[in-house]
C-alpha cells in the first residue's frame, strides 16, 4: 500500500509518541512491540504538522504560498519567515525580503458554507501580485473538516495560469500527532503535482539529492555542500532556498541522502521505487562519528569511497588539537538533550566527542529507524532517561530538576530559568555540522559551562509556573497506556 503521509499509519514500524523511562528498557522492549501505545491525560500542546510543511518550503524564492485556514493557523509563518530572512543575511543579501504568503482567513460563515471561492480568489491574487512559478496551498483542520475540494480548486485556477504550478499540500493538523508528517505531506504533494507530470530526464552522474530540514542553518548547508564538493559530488540541496528548477532536477540525481533521520526518508524510498535512485539514510552529520557515517553513506552510493576516506582523515587531523582542548574542558560533564528526533539522537553521540555523558533526552518520536540510534547511545553512555514527547516542557523541567545535568542542549527557554548552562543544536543561525563546525559548537558549550552567570541571573528573577509538588512527582505520571 502506498504511504499516505501519516507517520502513525506506516506499515513497517510502530511510531511511539508518548513514552518515558529508561533507554535500556526502550531498546529492549521496542523490538518486542512492548513499548505499547499510550496517550497523555494532560498535554501542554503539540506541534502541528502544518508548521512543518510551511517551514520546509517557505524559503523557496520563486514560490508564493496560500494558507487555507483561519488566521491563527498561519501564525507559524512568522517563524518560518524569520528563518527565511536570517538565511538571506547569511547569503549576503542587503535587501531582505519576506516570504510571499496569503491566508484565506476562514471565518464562521466559511465553515458553514464552504470557502472554495475564497481559496480561488487567494490563488488568483497570489499570481497577480507575485507571478510565481509555483504556488503552494497549505490546508488546515478547518478546511479538512468541512471538506473543501482544494485539489479541484487548484486544478481549475491552474488551467488559467499555464506558466505556474499549483501544489495543494494536505497538512491538516488533526491527521497526525507526529509533526514530521507535515514534511511528508509536502513531499507527497511535490511528487503528485510536479514530478509525476514530467519526464525524469537523463541521470547526472555526480549529482546527489541532499534533503535538509529547514532547521539546518545556512552555514551548515554551505558546509555540507563544501564537504561533498571536496570529494567530487555536486549537491542538489533541497528544499531550503530551493527553486522549482531544483525540484525538477530531483529525478536526475544519481543518488539521494538526507541530513536528518526523520526528513524525506519516505520520499527517498519513493524516489527509489519510481526512478531507481538509491538512497543513504544514516544520521545527521553532527559530531565526528556521525559525520563519518553520513559522508561514507553518501560516498558509497556515488562511488567516492576513497575520496571520502582521504577527506575524513584530513579533516579529523586538522581539528584534533582543538578537539583535545575542548575535551579537557568538558570531559565528564553530564548533559540533557532535547530537539527534533533526528537531531537529539545524533547529538547524543556528538557529546561523546567532548567526553561528556548523556543522562537524559527528550525527543518527539520513537520508531524502528531510531532503535539503532538508541542502541548505539546505550553502548556509548549506558542507561539514560528517555522522554518521548512532542513538546512537553512540564516533563522537561521535572526531569531537569531531578537529574541536575551540568549542561542542557536544546531550546533553552525553560532550562535557563532553572539556572542551567544552555546551548542548542537546533540553531538556524550558527554552525554545528561537519568537522569544522563541531569545534565551533564545542567552544559554545564550553563557554556556557565556564560562564554560567547569565542563566543563573535569569533563574533569580524568572520563575517557572509549577508548584513544588510537581517536581516531587513522577515526570511520566500523565502518560496513560492504552488498554
Ligand atoms: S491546522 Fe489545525 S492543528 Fe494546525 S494550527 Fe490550524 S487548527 Fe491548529
Amino acid at each position: 500500500m502506498a504511504y499516505n503521509g501519516i507517520r502513525e499509519q506506516r506499515q513497517d514500524t510502530e511510531t511511539i509518541n508518548d513514552w518515558g523511562g529508561s533507554s535500556l528498557a526502550a531498546a529492549r522492549d521496542f523490538p518486542q512491540k512492548c513499548l505499547g501505545r499510550a496517550d497523555r491525560s494532560f498535554s501542554q500542546g503539540l506541534q502541528c504538522q502544518q508548521i512543518n510543511s510551511v517551514m520546509a518550503l517557505l524559503s523557496m524564492e520563486d514560490a508564493a504560498f496560500v494558507v487555507h485556514s483561519p488566521l491563527g493557523c498561519a501564525g507559524c509563518c512568522s517563524m518560518a519567515n524569520d528563518w527565511y530572512r536570517v538565511g538571506q543575511i547569511y547569503r549576503g543579501s542587503m535587501a531582505l525580503k519576506n516570504a510571499r504568503v496569503l491566508v484565506t482567513n476562514m471565518d464562521e460563515r466559511d465553515v458553514v458554507l464552504g470557502a472554495e471561492q475564497k481559496l480561488a480568489k487567494a490563488l488568483r491574487l497570489a499570481w497577480e501580485r507575485y507571478k510565481p512559478k509555483v504556488i503552494f496551498i497549505f490546508t488546515s483542520c478547518a478546511s479538512g473538516i468541512i471538506a473543501d475540494d482544494v485539489d479541484s480548486v487548484a486544478q481549475e485556477v491552474n488551467a488559467e495560469l499555464p506558466d505556474t504550478v499549483i501544489v495543494p499540500i494536505h497538512c491538516e493538523g488533526f491527521k497526525s500527532k507526529v509533526c514530521a508528517s507535515g514534511y511528508d505531506a509536502a513531499f507527497l504533494a511535490i511528487t503528485k503535482y510536479v514530478l509525476e507530470k514530467e519526464d525524469a530526464g537523463e541521470t547526472i552522474p555526480n549529482l546527489l539529492n541532499v534533503f535538509g530540514p529547514p532547521t539546518v542553518s545556512t552555514v551548515d548547508q554551505m558546509e555540507v555542500e563544501r564537504m561533498l564538493g571536496e570529494i567530487g559530488i555536486e549537491a542538489n540541496y533541497l528544499p531550503f532556498y530551493a527553486s522549482l528548477e531544483k525540484i525538477r532536477r530531483i529525478p536526475r540525481a544519481a543518488a539521494s541522502s538526507a541530513i536528518c533521520k526523520v526528513f524525506a526518508d519516505e520520499f527517498m524510498k519513493d524516489l527509489e521505487r519510481r526512478y531507481n535512485i538509491p538512497y543513504s539514510h544514516t544520521i545527521m552529520p553532527i559530531g565526528t562519528r556521525n559525520t563519518d557515517r553520513w559522508l561514507r553513506g553518501a560516498a558509497k552510493l556515488m562511488g567516492k569511497e576513497q575520496e571520502a576516506e582521504a577527506y575524513i582523515a584530513r579533516e579529523r587531523e586538522a581539528i584534533a588539537p582543538l578537539m583535545a582542548d575542548l575535551r579537557r574542558r568538558l570531559e565528564g560533564k553530564t548533559v540533557f538533550i532535547t530537539g527534533g528526533t533526528g537531531r537529539t539522537f545524533a547529538a547524543g553521540a556528538l557529546v561523546d566527542d567532548f567526553g561528556m555523558k548523556l543522562i537524559g533526552m527528550q525527543t518527539p518520536t520513537y520508531d524502528k529507524n531510531i532503535q539503532e540510534d538508541v542502541e548505539r547511545l546505550n553502548a556509548i553512555h549506558g542507561d539514560f532517561v528517555l522522554d518521548v514527547a512532542n513538546m512537553m516542557p512540564f516533563e522537561q523541567v521535572n526531569l531537569l530538576r531531578k537529574l541536575k545535568p551540568d549542561v542542557f542542549i536544546g531550546v533553552p527557554i525553560w532550562a535557563a530559568r532553572l539556572g542551567l548552562p544552555t546551548t542548542h543544536v537546533l540553531d538556524i543561525k550558527r554552525p554545528t555540522m561537519g568537522y569544522r563546525n563541531l569545534v565551533y559548537l564545542g567552544q559554545k558549550i564550553a563557554a556556557q559551562v565556564e560562564n554560567p552567570g547569565y542563566n543563573k541571573r535569569i533563574a533569580q528573577y524568572a520563575t517557572l509556573p509549577y508548584k513544588e509538588s510537581w517536581y516531587d512527582s513522577d515526570p511520566f505520571k500523565y502518560i496513560v497506556k492504552e488498554g
